[in-house]
């Protein structure tokens, strides 16, 4: 088993040299480490080999680590992303915690979220997720009612809408993703050529971010292939 910071500098390395094969700039994509079921020590470790950005996918979950002591650092300022879904009344505890919310998929989440966010004087970073798989546990918005949510999401003044996020299936080969990212990358496209600004595209994973950001990710949500596999 190799150290974190082994893995931490490996993760690196792939995504520059992805990014490089697809004529993009390595510093365009933000890597976001996956701590769901990591301990807080081994977050810590990981912010000493130099991670600042964390996701988690659970709300509670987030909010013990978040609040650690042991993660507090003078001078350094880490930021923490929702990957996961989230649920309505979890939405104050969200706006709180979370610098960017990658799950926005329905209007009702989004007017909670902003009226949360109100609350507290802030302009909340949010995605809107895309469901472009099949599956029943995949969350997300259907491809045919992501302008509608855009531009009612554009319309809430407590919420920045930064762009889009999927999940695609997973596939033991990470080729068979690429279609789903691309799609992803088309929708965005898409809904710029309307008037949307969706700078950010949030997709790919440690089995497939290398194909994600070929086809256009700017943040990878690695976790397994930093920390291990989950139990
Ligand atoms: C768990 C999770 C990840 C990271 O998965 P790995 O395969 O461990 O890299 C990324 N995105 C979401 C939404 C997740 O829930």
């Amino acid at each position: 088993m190799n150290s974190l910071s082994e893995n931490i500098e490996t993760i690196y390395d792939r995504i520059a040299r992805a990014a490089r094969r697809a004529g993009r700039e390595p510093g365009d994509i933000r890597l976001i480490a996956v701590t769901k079921t990591v301990s807080v020590e081994m977050i810590r470790r990981a912010m000493e080999a130099g991670l600042r950005v964390f996701g988690e996918n659970r709300v509670q979950e987030a909010q013990t680590k978040v609040n650690s002591d042991q993660l507090k650092v003078k001078g350094e300022k880490i930021s923490w992303h929702l990957i996961g879904h989230l649920q309505r009344n979890k939405a104050k505890y969200a706006v709180r915690l979370f610098e960017l919310i990658h799950s926005i998929d329905s209007d009702e989440l989004a007017e909670e979220i902003n009226s949360n966010a109100a609350k507290i004087n802030k302009v909340q970073d949010v995605l809107i997720e895309v469901k472009l798989s099949p599956e029943e546990t995949k969350h997300g918005v259907s491809p045919h009612r992501l302008n509608e949510l855009s531009a009612s999401v554009g319309l809430l003044k407590n919420l920045n809408l930064r762009g889009l996020m999927t999940v695609p299936p997973f596939f033991a080969d990470p080729e068979d993703a690429r279609p789903f990212f691309r799609e992803l990358r088309d929708l965005r496209d898409r809904a710029e050529a309307m008037g949307f600004s969706l700078p950010e595209l949030s997709m790919g994973m440690s089995n497939d971010f290398e194909v994600a950001i070929e086809e256009g990710a700017t943040m990878v949500r690695v976790g397994s292939a930093i920390f291990g596999e989950r139990k």
